[in-house]
């Protein structure tokens, strides 16, 4: 039985219940409204989980494979469905949600279900100088994790960390955010369906909706840990309100990804793959590319490239209809309507400070209230906002550097440290860049993938977070980490058999 179904099947609320109205971002369609949860209702949630826990938590590897077979096999039955949610609710195209939503979740899954035995084995260890005991890492399930989401990919915000704290053998509530709560249902039902199907409860993972207070009331639930995905500002808040249990956190935060382009590059692939780094979901991904370094000698080149490009990009209401048609959008609109205003302020600063347009710089209006235009802003220097902080938006943002040394020196030039690139046809220099740049993931010849290949570790450095999530590390942080340590004889055996040598 699902927790919260109701909602989805009517259109407004009880009076009494305050809501969150939701709206579709490119038309401002109203779609519906979501209850703001208090903490008590927050508390309720957990419990619920924590009492399907129970059994969940004694299940095999076997047994939680099954039911994550059949998570896959509902992603893939209901892919279509899963991308016109997020279309409506996000204001993304289907292209970005199948690429952002469904292809993410169908690699965790699948990652899980390759190794993630594997990785959650007992290990043995030495014992060191205590050579008649056995020592061993056992990794056991925390108990109840929250998961607090934020809203750029509502479908992948909320299976991505519940998949590997289920099948570490966890229960889940989640917080998504206020700003994509109406997807959430059909969504949370792919993971309920899944555990029915085995005979499990779908108790055991819960979505709870509301403001940053019900966000904060989670937290202090009585979680065994929370993984946190928003902005550095907020984290920190959790951060904070977790050391009260004391709880673990992980805190995926923002970024202010740079992609450093060589005079010896592949320019036009380069060009390219600058183009998905910041036009992908119009630049609302953590891993976006914000900060483009171009070395002197291609830089002329690389501009003009970028600009016929970008000039060319169709923007406009996203729906699955017009994908299909022979005119599909490239970029839709932006999910938050101040994200426009921060947009706008960034502009208005850099612009002021020397910073040249070519491409854009307003809101596109003939689109629709809530879109940005594709723009290119060049002249760039370290004095103006858009290159510290977090613009979240579809402007490519162009510097000209004289040669290596200055592009490592600005590319580190960050509080953030999640993302980073680098172009080269050279495969040492690749490597000597990538070992100076200050970032939790670096990728060469490429922007961001280093989030599909879920084998890795994902996270980052300075104001960009704590911890790490995907990968072995990732699964591993759902556990209780925990040190076991046995006789290797029976006790007792191996002083006797030292005092009859003696
Ligand atoms: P946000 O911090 O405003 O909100 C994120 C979530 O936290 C929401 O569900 C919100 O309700 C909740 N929240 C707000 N205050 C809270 C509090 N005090 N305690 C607990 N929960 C609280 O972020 P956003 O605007 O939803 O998301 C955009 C940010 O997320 C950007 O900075 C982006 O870079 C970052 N992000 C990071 C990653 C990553 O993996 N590193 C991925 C996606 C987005």
């Amino acid at each position: 039985m699902h927790t919260y179904p109701k909602r989805m099947q009517t259109e407004t609320l009880s009076m009494a219940q305050e809501v969150i109205p939701a709206v579709n971002p490119a038309t401002l369609e109203f779609l519906g409204e979501v209850p703001i949860m208090d903490a008590d209702e927050v508390r309720a949630a957990v419990e619920r989980a924590r009492v399907a826990q129970v059994a969940w938590g004694k299940t095999s590897f076997a047994e939680r494979k099954r039911v994550m077979r059949t998570m896959k096999k509902l992603t893939l039955d209901r892919h279509e469905e899963i991308c016109r949610l997020s279309v409506k609710d996000s204001g993304k195209t289907m292209v970005d949600a199948a690429l952002g939503e469904v292809f993410p979740v169908l690699e965790k899954l699948r990652y899980v279900l390759t190794h993630g035995e594997r990785d959650l084995r007992p290990e043995k260890r030495t014992s060191g100088i205590l050579a008649q005991k056995g020592a061993r890492v056992e990794y056991h399930a925390l108990g109840v994790v929250g998961v607090i989401c934020p809203w750029n990919f509502p479908f992948h915000n909320l299976l991505c960390p519940a998949i590997p704290a289920l099948f570490a053998g966890n229960g889940v509530v989640a917080k998504v955010s206020e700003h994509t709560s109406w997807s959430a249902d059909p969504y949370l039902a792919i993971m309920r369906d899944a555990l029915t199907a085995h005979g499990h409860s779908p108790e055991l993972v819960q979505v709870v909706t509301g403001y940053g207070a019900t966000g904060s009331a989670l937290v202090t639930s009585g979680v065994e840990k929370v993984f946190f995905t928003g902005s550095p500002q907020n984290g920190r808040k959790v951060m904070a309100a977790a050391s009260a249990g004391p709880i673990d956190v992980v805190l995926e935060l923002g970024g202010k990804d740079p992609m450093i382009v060589c005079e010896d590059a592949d320019l036009t692939h380069a060009v390219e793959q600058a183009l998905l780094g910041v036009y992908t979901a119009c630049g609302q991904m953590c891993v976006g590319v914000e900060r483009i370094y171009v070395m002197d000698s291609v830089y002329d080149t690389f501009v003009a490239a970028t600009l016929k490009k970008a000039s060319a990009l169709r923007q406009g209401v996203p729906s699955s209809e017009a994908e299909c048609s022979s005119t599909p959008v490239d970029c839709g609109a932006m999910t938050m309507p101040r994200q426009l205003d921060i947009i706008d302020e960034l502009l208005t600063d850099a612009k002021a400070k020397g910073a040249r347009v070519l491409l854009g710089g307003s809101r596109n209006e003939s689109a629709g209230s809530q879109f940005y235009s594709p723009t290119i802003l060049v002249d760039v220097d370290h004095s103006m906002r858009i290159i510290r902080e977090e613009q979240f938006g579809p402007v490519m943002v162009i510097v000209r550097v004289q040669d290596e040394a200055e592009a490592i020196r600005l590319a580190n030039d960050s509080e953030y440290g999640l993302g980073s690139s680098v172009f080269t046809k050279d495969a040492a220099r690749a490597e000597r860049i990538a070992g100076q740049l200050r970032a939790g993931m670096t990728v060469i010849n490429d922007y961001g993938i280093a989030y599909m290949i879920q084998s890795l570790p994902f996270g980052g450095v300075g104001i960009s977070g704590i911890g790490r999530i995907n990968g072995r590390e990732g699964l591993r942080a759902c556990c209780n980490t925990k040190a076991v340590v046995t006789d290797r004889w029976p006790l007792g055996k191996g002083v006797r058999d030292r005092k009859s040598v003696v």
